[in-house]
């Protein structure tokens, strides 16, 4: 998608080797407008797989999906980061290593809003080692619904994640693939 690239390319800066800021229109601040394109493209690549429901987890994934939720015209649910333990079996819970934060969270979905009637697409601002991802279809599946794919914003296509995820069949389409990135050159696109 090339209005997200050259968005990246003028306001994302890289720091180290392999985190991409982009909290200046993504996931501090956000570009409501540049939110409203990615979903119409979300809708163009996914249209017509019967998607009702969109997941995403908590914090950063939250305003994308909800205004790509707009285009599908269906209710988004986001995985919570939890403490609570699923005593009573009310959730479907799997744990999460952040990226981010270097650490694992218990990351759960009520089983009121997630079951076997849905037709789910993920959606998440990046794609890095596949964690968050690979956490999220374990609740898809626990829930015994369809998975029609994911949607990503920003993949960082040099980590393994999305490799990993399409060899095992899974659906993954990323609108800005990452190839290369530092902080002397800045960031090299895949395509
Ligand atoms: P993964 O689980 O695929 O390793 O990482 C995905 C999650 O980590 C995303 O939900 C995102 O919040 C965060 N993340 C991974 N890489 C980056 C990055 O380069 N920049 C930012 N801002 N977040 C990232």
């Amino acid at each position: 998608m090339e209005l997200l690239k050259a968005r990246i390319r003028k306001d994302g800066t890289v720091k180290g080797n392999d985190v991409l800021k982009v909290d200046s229109f993504l996931n501090h601040q956000m570009d409501v407008a540049l939110f409203e394109e990615i979903g119409r493209e979300f809708l163009r690549r996914f249209d017509g797989c019967g998607v009702n429901k969109i997941l995403t987890i908590e914090a950063s994934g939250i305003g994308i999906a909800c205004v790509t939720a707009q285009s599908f015209h269906c209710p988004v649910v986001f995985a919570k980061k939890s403490q609570t333990k699923n005593i009573a079996g009310e959730v479907y819970s799997t744990q999460v290593e952040s990226f981010t934060h270097g650490r694992v969270y218990d990351v759960i979905v009520s089983k009121k809003f997630l079951g076997p009637e849905d037709t789910v697409l993920i959606i998440d601002d990046f794609l890095a080692n596949g964690a968050a991802l690979e956490g999220l279809i374990d609740l898809v599946n626990q829930a015994g619904a369809r998975l029609a794919g994911a949607g990503i914003v920003i993949e960082k296509a040099f980590q393994p994640g999305g490799e990993r995820l399409r060899a095992k069949g899974i659906r993954v389409e990323s609108l800005a693939r990452v190839k290369s990135m530092s902080e002397e050159h800045g960031v090299e696109f895949v395509d």
